[in-house]
């Protein structure tokens, strides 16, 4: 489980020149996700399937980049989390902050079995 402070988050950055998102938590954490690898990573049914909340594979960040994103918006989605708008016109994915906590590439998975 997470504790509210590890899904409670205190900045976020969208850094198109390092093509990288970061969020700072409440907790003290810093996640840090290569854009087009969040961009892979979409939650919205579209993108994964309906039915589908699995977690991404962590090895999806790891890999190199299709390409630059050069426009990326976010947008509160009220306290769930952020909704992002991709330069490629997408923006159906609303990417909650537990999501974005559990992805976090550097985190010990939880070892739930959800
Ligand atoms: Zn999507």
């Amino acid at each position: 489980m997470l504790t509210p402070r590890q899904t409670l988050p205190t900045r976020v950055t969208i850094d198109t020149e390092a093509q990288q998102f970061q969020i700072h938590w409440a907790d003290g954490h810093e996640t840090t996700f290569p854009l087009d690898g969040l961009r892979k990573a979409c939650p919205c049914a579209n993108c994964q399937g309906h039915g589908n909340q699995q977690l991404p594979d962590p090895a999806l960040f790891d890999e190199p980049a299709d390409r630059t994103w050069t426009d990326v918006q976010a947008e509160r989605a009220g306290s769930i989390g952020l909704r992002l708008t991709w330069d490629d016109g997408h923006d159906t994915g609303i990417y909650s902050w537990e999501r974005l906590r559990r992805m976090c590439p550097d985190d010990p998975r939880p070892k739930s079995a959800d």
